[in-house]
């Protein structure tokens, strides 16, 4: 038989969709179907729809029996590693990072962020690689990003801004009272950046 599997993408994503059919072929194997060539059926985006659809010009058929054959075969010395994991009874502690978003959204990423308090280094604008890094020299609020570390001017206003709603409201405080407060703020008062910002302004107009 020939394996196809179809995806509503419109080409082939290898590191995500050649293992995926790769496995499936290894379970054929494991139980006694020969699999003869393997497929990606993806949308043709050049497809133009007249009257009713040809499956045929609507997919596009890609062959990748050479590359799923390579993958199937490594499958066989990763099987005692996936029995482990299988088997575990607790989770490994594993840190959050970029794979919790690549090449999916992990569907356990709501709980295992959510120690991270609301205004946090994630928030930073158009942030790339700084907030994993900032996260882990253990900084997970705006405020406590040291002065020296470099920011585009958009994410330095969004620091200068949380430093300066408490330094505002309750005068120079160390970072450690920067979270206190902050964390005082965001829990008991439900503020959010915006909102303290907005306060910030308020109380520096009154002290002028
Ligand atoms: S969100 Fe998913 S990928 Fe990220 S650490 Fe949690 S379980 Fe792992």
């Amino acid at each position: 038989m020939d394996l196809i599997e179809v995806k509503s993408t419109t080409k082939l994503k290898k590191e995500v969709h050649l293992p995926d059919i790769a496995f499936q072929a290894f379970v054929l194997a494991g139980a006694g179907i020969k699999v003869r060539k393997c497929f990606l059926a993806h949308i043709n985006n050049e497809f133009v729809r007249h009257g009713a659809i040809d499956p045929q010009k609507f997919f596009t058929l890609e062959e990748v029996t050479a590359q799923v054959s390579v993958l199937s075969r490594e499958f066989e010395e990763q099987l005692d590693a996936m029995q482990r994991i299988i088997g575990a009874t607790a989770h490994p502690e594993i840190q959050i990072g970029p794979h919790c978003d690549d090449p999916y959204t992990c569907p356990l990423h709501e709980r295992c962020w959510s120690f991270l308090p609301e205004s946090n280094v994630f928030t930073l604008y158009r942030d790339g690689k700084n907030s994993f890094a900032l996260l882990k020299q253990g900084i997970q609020h705006l405020e406590e990003i040291p002065a020296d570390f470099a920011l585009t001017d958009n994410q330095a206003i969004q620091r200068t801004a949380s430093r300066e709603f408490l330094r505002v409201t309750y005068g120079q405080v160390t970072a450690a009272e920067c979270r206190r407060v902050r964390q005082h703020l965001e829990e008991y008062c439900g503020l959010d950046t915006m909102g303290m910002v907005q306060i910030a302004g308020a109380l520096t107009k009154l002290t002028a």
